[in-house]
């Protein structure tokens, strides 16, 4: 399975569209046919919240400007949207996240996911509520962020489908399927059952976040654009140029095996093949996973007790309630000043909190133990 992968330094409209176009263009008479056959695309990206690009939280609007270029050059319709994490408002996520002003330039159509139509799809034993657009239209085009995520430890194109997830019914699944591999299997789910729906993925890490991603850690000049008609392998490849090993990212296994990708016949250009990007803050999102993973459960009673962690809000909290609203367990609630306040009995370590906090207010409380083995 071929990834590509090419260095871009900065966001810059005809270099982008260079690249695109590389990616997309069929490489024999059936893939021309298949392509000729697609009259409707949607574009996927991440619009995790209401972020300006320069925050690397979400998809850069250069890039998606590139895709969308290249789609109607080709007489394609075009699509775009996604359903933002938690009560935020599309409005101003479109807004911020240069939706709003590509829409205006040029004639797509902007889809707000959290109130189009859905369907529930059952999937060996998940019932799963995906929205429409993806069958409305006759082929999707992933294009993810290059992250760190306090979660899955990384995200991108396979996580980036949690979006297709209408709205709020996101912290219900948060809910339903707590723990980390619970989690990252249900996610898998959702690939499994939208693969055939992609034509092409991207994963946007010209800049993108390493330490305490998905919106709260650091902005890197990672300078890299790449892309995969497989969504698992071009998740392997780009966790693995962060440092991460396969077993450290949890859905990793099971997506490359429903896609019967091998890692080592992930193909990608010769310059990468050794390439790993220098001083990458991983751990911050790693260890944690590492360490449980190795507690038997018998002894995860007793270890719980020492080693544990969990969101606290800062006093950097500007009380907009985004937190409260988001959390699936009800684990925030406010004190007398207003404040919201985690209760660390109730919380189930979703993390959505700490992920859609638009002040990044959100700290990670770890026990005396944990910090020691996080370091
Ligand atoms: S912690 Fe963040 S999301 Fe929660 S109320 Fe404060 S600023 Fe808003
Ligand atoms: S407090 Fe935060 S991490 Fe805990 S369950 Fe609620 S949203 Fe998830």
């Amino acid at each position: 399975m071929k990834v590509a992968i090419r260095k871009i330094d900065r966001y810059h409209l005809e270099e982008l569209e260079l690249a695109v176009a590389e990616f997309l263009q069929p490489q024999n008479p059936a893939g021309k046919k298949e392509f000729n056959r697609l009259k409707r695309f949607f574009i996927k990206p991440n619009l995790l919240g209401a972020y300006g690009p320069e925050a690397a939280v979400t998809t850069h609007p250069l890039v998606l400007e590139a895709v969308i270029r290249y789609l109607l050059q080709n007489n394609k319709e075009v699509w775009i949207g996604d359903s933002p994490g938690g009560t935020v408002n599309v409005e101003q996520v479109w807004q911020k996240c240069g939706l709003k002003d590509l829409a205006e330039r040029y004639p797509i159509k902007l889809i707000n996911l959290s109130t189009h139509k859905f369907r529930e799809i059952s999937y060996r034993g998940y019932k799963i509520r995906l929205s429409e657009v993806i069958w409305d239209c006759e082929a999707v085009i992933n294009i993810a962020k290059f992250k760190t995520h306090s979660l899955m430890a990384f995200t991108g194109a396979v996580k980036n489908l949690y979006g297709l997830v209408p709205g709020m019914i996101k912290s219900d699944y948060h809910r339903k399927y707590p723990g980390m591999r619970e989690f990252a299997k249900m996610i898998t789910a959702i690939y499994s059952i939208v693969k055939p729906c992609i034509y092409y993925n991207m994963i946007d890490g010209i800049l993108g976040m390493d330490g305490a991603g998905p919106s709260a850690g650091n902005v890197r000049n990672f300078s890299l654009f790449m892309g995969s008609r497989s969504a698992s392998a071009l998740d392997y490849q780009a966790s693995k140029l962060m440092g991460f090993k396969i077993q450290e990212v949890p859905y990793l296994f099971d997506a490359l095996h429903s896609d019967g990708v091998l890692p080592s016949r992930v193909d990608i250009p010769h310059s990468f093949k050794h390439f790993i990007l220098p001083e990458v803050d991983i751990k911050t999102v790693k260890i944690s996973k590492d360490v449980m993973r190795f507690v038997p459960g018998i002894a995860s009673y007793a270890i719980g007790k020492l080693f544990f962690f969990h969101p606290v809000v800062s006093d950097r909290c500007h009380k907009c309630g985004i937190c409260v609203q988001s959390c699936p367990v009800n684990a925030i609630v406010y004190n007398s000043e207003g404040l919201p306040v985690v209760n660390p009995n109730k919380c189930i370590k979703c993390m959505c909190c700490h992920e859609m906090c638009p002040f990044q207010a959100i700290d990670i409380y770890k026990s005396p133990v944990a910090r020691m083995i996080m370091r």
